[in-house]
């Protein structure tokens, strides 16, 4: 399987790395949006938010935080976003499970500006009771 995160955990690829432990690797995004943004990946490939199992997800969010954490404290951005996008669709193009923390100033280039819907009456209800049915804890 041909897979670029793959290789900067087996060090087939180079990365600027930020921090590794047995579970998580945390390196620069080769692409910033801003100067600093950080990728958070598991070793183990999984290809999305939904294959990773939760023991390693656990470790993932906490690595995130701590990352998110220096990231801020160290670059003084005005806020961060912590992303990942899942699927073609949502602007997925590594298939292999990432978070993003990208540090963000205002009135920087990257905007989340969407054309924000109106749910009609009575259909926020049925948005929520068909997300509902599924949820399996
Ligand atoms: P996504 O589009 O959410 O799948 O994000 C994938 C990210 O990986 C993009 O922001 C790329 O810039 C980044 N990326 C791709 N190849 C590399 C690489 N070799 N080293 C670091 N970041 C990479
Ligand atoms: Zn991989």
């Amino acid at each position: 399987m041909n897979c670029i995160f793959c290789d900067i955990v087996e060090k087939r690829a180079k990365a600027e790395i930020l921090y590794e432990n047995d579970l998580v690797i945390s390196f620069l995004d080769i692409r910033p949006v801003n100067y600093g943004h950080a990728l958070v990946i598991p070793k183990n490939h999984y290809k999305d938010f939904l294959s990773m199992p939760k023991s390693e997800l656990d470790e993932v969010i906490k690595i995130t935080q701590k990352i998110s954490s220096a990231v801020y404290n160290s670059l003084k951005p005005d806020g961060f976003n912590v992303i990942t996008n899942n699927g073609t669709a949502a602007g997925q193009s590594v298939f292999h499970f990432h978070f993003h923390i990208i540090p963000r100033f205002t009135n920087d280039s990257f905007s989340f500006r969407p054309q924000l819907k109106n749910y009609e009456n009575g259909t926020m209800k049925e948005y929520a009771e068909k997300i509902k049915s599924e949820i399996k804890l």
